[in-house]
């Protein structure tokens, strides 16, 4: 019987491919590594690039079973749909189980639509997340637009999410439909001003440059049902949308609240990203809440939380202290507004032109190059 302590790591997301590209060094301190994801790693840094046509789905994609299996870890297809915390077993939806010892979660989010009655994918509507979503979605408008059909588009929710999406759609558009077909885009934003977490000028510029592309961009708009190929609002407003992106704000997985561990929107973790319930459970990225931060839900911190979860279980296998993680107080967001420019941001600086979306396709080659085999 194997004496090796098992990691287990639960979804593939952007720390865990580093954990997973360091399993070599888990191996060493007398652990197996395991990596369970149904499969596909989806990059949202380029998602929208994707959905606009300017990158193909396989450039927005990473091989997470070759990423383990190249430094000495075991992959498994499959998404975990329980833990018996007791037993420490994992149960999969298609009836595997899995013993662990150590456990990580890092299985991303999904997108809070649930004010929107009638959201199904049978009605067109496409949330933002899984990224994978977004694929279909542009083989759906690129062969309207490319049959010269002008397929109505609203992208409900006004963040940085809703605004790269739109800008997108209008980039497709202008890929495949002849001038006079174009599509009316619309971005509605519930409040009355948009991408809110932008400094106010930058959200003012951004709002003209969306305008200039052809989108209709429309506030206090509160999305409360869809039907009969309409958006109804909450004051009895009717828009017409053949389909519907949903970009309303993400939201963690709610079955980890049922794993007997503190949750509030995210596995509740301390400074050292372990449950403040289970110290042979950790949690990082999207489906984490770092207790006493309230951090944005972005791929940035999960790429920061690497290194500190991959020192963390090494401390672990050892008998060591842990380290704590430290959240960055500024990060560089950019936004690619499919015309070839971007808009680029830090507290509150930020950046309106072609250097900005150059900058960010070179950090996003690196960031999926560093998972690819050389
Ligand atoms: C359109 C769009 C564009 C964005 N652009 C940016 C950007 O430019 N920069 C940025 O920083 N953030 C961006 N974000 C936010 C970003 O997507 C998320 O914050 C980020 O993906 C979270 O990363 P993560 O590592 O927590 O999980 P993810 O990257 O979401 O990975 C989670 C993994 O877990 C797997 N998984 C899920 N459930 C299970 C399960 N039950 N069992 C096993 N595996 C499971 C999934 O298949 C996936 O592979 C964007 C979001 C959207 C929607």
């Amino acid at each position: 019987m194997s004496t090796q302590a098992k990691v287990v790591l639960v979804g593939a997301g952007h720390a865990h491919l580093h954990v997973a590209a360091h399993a070599d060094a888990l191996a060493e301190a007398g652990a197996s590594v395991t990596l369970v994801d149904p499969g596909t790693f989806w990059y949202s840094g380029r998602a929208t690039g994707m959905l606009g046509g300017r990158f193909a789905p396989e450039d927005d994609q990473i091989d997470p079973r070759a990423v383990v299996e190249n430094h000495g870890g075991a992959f498994v297809a499959g998404h975990v749909e329980t833990v018996d915390r007791e037993r420490q077993r994992l149960h999969l939806a298609d009836g595997q189980t899995l013993a662990y010892d150590w456990l990580s979660f890092n299985v991303g989010s999904g997108v809070n639509s649930s004010a929107i009655d009638g959201c199904t994918a049978e009605a067109n509507c496409w949330p933002v997340k899984p990224i994978a979503n977004l694929a279909p979605l542009r083989t759906t408008l690129s062969r309207a637009f490319a049959a010269g059909e002008a397929p109505a588009v609203a992208v409900v929710g006004g963040g940085n999410t809703g605004c790269e999406i739109a800008a997108n759609i209008a980039a497709l558009a202008r890929r495949h439909a002849p001038t006079d077909a174009r599509p009316a885009i619309r971005l509605l934003q519930g409040g009355d001003t948009f991408a809110p977490s932008l400094p106010a000028s930058a959200g003012k510029r951004l709002a003209d440059k969306l305008a200039a592309l052809g989108i209709d961009v429309q506030y206090n708009r509160r999305i409360t049902e869809r039907r009969d190929g309409e958006l109804i609002c909450d004051d009895g407003e009717h828009i017409a949308a053949a389909h519907v992106v949903i970009a309303t704000g993400l939201v963690a997985p709610q079955w980890l609240a049922h794993l007997g561990l503190a949750f509030d929107d995210g596995l509740v973790v301390d400074d050292t990203l372990r449950s403040v319930d289970d110290p042979q459970v950790f949690a990082v990225g999207d489906c984490a809440h770092i207790r006493g931060h309230a951090l944005a839900r972005l791929g940035v911190f999960g790429v920061r939380q690497a290194p500190v979860l991959l020192a963390n279980l090494l401390a672990g296998l050892r008998g060591q202290a842990l380290e704590n993680y430290e959240p960055q107080s500024k990060w560089l967001s950019i936004l690619d507004l499919g015309d070839g420019t971007g808009l680029a941001s830090r507290g509150q600086r930020w950046w309106l032109g072609r250097s900005s979306v150059w900058l960010k396709h070179w950090l996003d080659r690196r960031f999926i190059e560093s998972y690819r085999p050389r």
